[in-house]
């Protein structure tokens, strides 16, 4: 069944492509005559087919570099005016981070939203509740630096800060802050979008509440953010960075619950899988130190499966707060000998995997496919995901990081369009891989994508109420599961704000009518 979708779906797409090869000579110069204040490309445009997940490529028609938000409404205007026979779609490009070509447009138009950022884009609001107003297109990169010209900083990240305001936010925004403050979803007060319509509106828990709701976690689907109110809290200067081993699954996630529900805690809390990772403390040494080197020398990784919890605390350099976090450990199991603690500025630790970056890109390790997989495994159940899963299928973490770390249900927001397991804590696991260039069958791309298959059929066929986070599905079933109780209101969204499916159509959810 899945098969014959598939087949459905790539006739469709084919019939599509002659169809706006076609109409092109049309399409180009109808798009010219448009009066903006930026532009449009029509050749040199094979960047907008490229994503980091670097398994699929569509290429645009045109892409558009919007001057302010009224360029991006004129835009979908002009493709609504068109109706739904021109079988022309929209998709907004953020940092094109994603993995399976959700910011491409098979020929139809890229809305190129980094031309949306700068400076004048940028305003942070001191007072009793601060607040920056970003365009959709800014990295949150440059939304931290200009927050801390004035000693604030948003309060829920990701990872990895070279990724768009709006691309996050289509998502929800997920690392491990969010315990304490939820996602980044979590954390907006107002957003500008321009629906399928072309209309622009501005929406929040009080006004146009439904779209506001739709937008977060939206998928792209009911409109493009072009701009979001982001809430801020006083910066903190340092952070203790800090990391330890256990070799039991059950004992480090009973630590990590109790971290996460525990009032005095610390402020990060992730934690990684490591499998059979050689001499894995002295790697550490390099940016860590031991708090007993003798003792952490001795310890052996090699052939071990071993759970890395990854914490920090911030703090202001003219306090000591040693004693707090000797006592915040004191609660915990893990392996005593492999405490290692380090200390970097705020932004140095936020913005440590563009320091990998910087590595890997040097050595060309960068834009390698990178075939990931996120879930959110209730907690329930985790317990027999790990066992089945880093116990079984996943034979070593060679590959890239895995990540495992509990999250509070309670902060995140039901009404959005976000899904989330049925349960008061729910875990993500990632499985952030790269398939290296390979002769052997053993780490090439069609091995990792196996991989994520078989860790996909597991949970399915033991029916663990696992959600997927960043979600890729090919069939209109799938997408259905996915939503569950929700489907009818994202598609009851879907037919209020974008009506003809004329955005985000890599997301492969809605398909536009002919
Ligand atoms: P794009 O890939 O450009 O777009 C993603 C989707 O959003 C597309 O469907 C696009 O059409 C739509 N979109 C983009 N901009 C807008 C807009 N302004 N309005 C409406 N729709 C829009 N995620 C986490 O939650 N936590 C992490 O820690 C994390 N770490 C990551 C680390 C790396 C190295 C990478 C590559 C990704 C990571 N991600 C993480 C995933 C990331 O959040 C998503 O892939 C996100 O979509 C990337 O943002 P982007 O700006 O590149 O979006």
């Amino acid at each position: 069944k899945e098969n014959k979708t598939s087949i459905f779906f790539t006739l469709f797409l084919c019939y599509t492509c002659i169809k706006l090869i076609l109409c092109f000579p049309n399409i180009q110069s109808s798009l010219q005559s448009l009066n903006l204040q930026g532009h449009f490309t029509f050749e040199n445009n094979e960047f907008a087919s490229i994503d980091f997940g670097n398994q699929f490529h569509y290429l645009p028609s045109a892409v558009l570099y919007p001057k302010n938000v009224s360029d991006i409404a004129s835009t979908i205007r002009h493709v609504w005016n068109l109706g739904p026979a021109s079988g022309l779609t929209v998709a907004a490009r953020g940092h094109g981070h994603s993995f399976q070509g959700q910011a491409q447009a098979a020929q139809g138009i890229v809305v190129n939203m980094e031309s949306l950022s700068g400076q004048q884009m940028l305003q942070v609001h001191m007072g009793e509740f601060p607040y920056v107003d970003v365009s959709g297109g800014e990295l949150w990169i440059n939304v931290l630096k200009e927050c801390l010209k004035y000693g604030l900083a948003p309060k829920s990240w990701t990872d990895y800060l070279h990724l768009s305001v709006g691309g996050t936010l289509s998502n929800a925004g997920i690392s491990g802050q969010a315990f304490r403050h939820g996602p980044q979803i979590s954390n907006v007060r107002q957003l500008q979008v321009v629906t399928g319509k072309g209309e622009v509106v501005i929406c929040s828990e009080e006004n146009n509440a439904d779209l506001f709701h739709g937008v977060l976690g939206g998928l792209g689907q009911f409109g493009i953010i072009t701009r979001a109110r982001i809430s801020l809290e006083p910066a903190p200067k340092m952070v203790k960075w800090i990391r330890v081993l256990y070799s039991d699954f059950s004992t480090f996630a009973k630590d990590q619950e109790y971290l996460i529900s525990s009032k005095n805690t610390f402020d990060y809390i992730e934690g990684l899988v490591m499998i059979n990772k050689t001499n894995l403390v002295n790697y550490w040494r390099s940016s860590f130190n031991p708090e007993d080197p003798v003792q952490a020398s001795q310890f052996v990784s090699d052939g071990k499966t071993l759970f890395c919890l990854e914490l920090t605390k911030n703090f202001d350099p003219h306090h000591n707060i040693d004693k707090e976090i000797k006592s915040l450990l004191s609660q915990l199991s893990y392996i005593p000998s492999t405490l290692f603690v380090t200390e970097v500025s705020y932004v140095e630790f936020l913005d440590r995997v563009h320091a990998a970056e910087l590595k890997l890109r040097s050595k060309g390790l960068w834009d390698l496919p990178h075939p990931w997989l996120n879930l959110l495994v209730p907690k329930s159940k985790i317990q027999t995901f790990a066992q089945n899963v880093f116990g079984d299928i996943l034979t070593n973490t060679n590959h890239g990081p895995v990540l495992v770390y509990p999250l509070n249900k309670s902060k995140w927001d039901n009404r959005t369009s976000f899904v989330t397991p049925d349960e008061d804590i729910f875990y993500l696991v990632a499985f952030l891989q790269h398939a290296v260039p390979s002769t052997t069958e053993n780490d090439g791309l069609q091995y990792l994508l196996n991989l994520n298959k078989r860790i996909l059929e597991y949970c399915e066929e033991a029916n663990l109420g696992v959600k997927q986070y960043l979600p890729y599905y090919t069939t209109k079933e799938e997408w259905r599961a996915h939503f569950g109780t929700r489907w009818e209101v994202f598609v009851q969204r879907k037919l209020a704000y974008d009506p003809l499916a004329i955005l985000a159509p890599g997301q492969r959810i809605f398909q536009k009518a002919i």
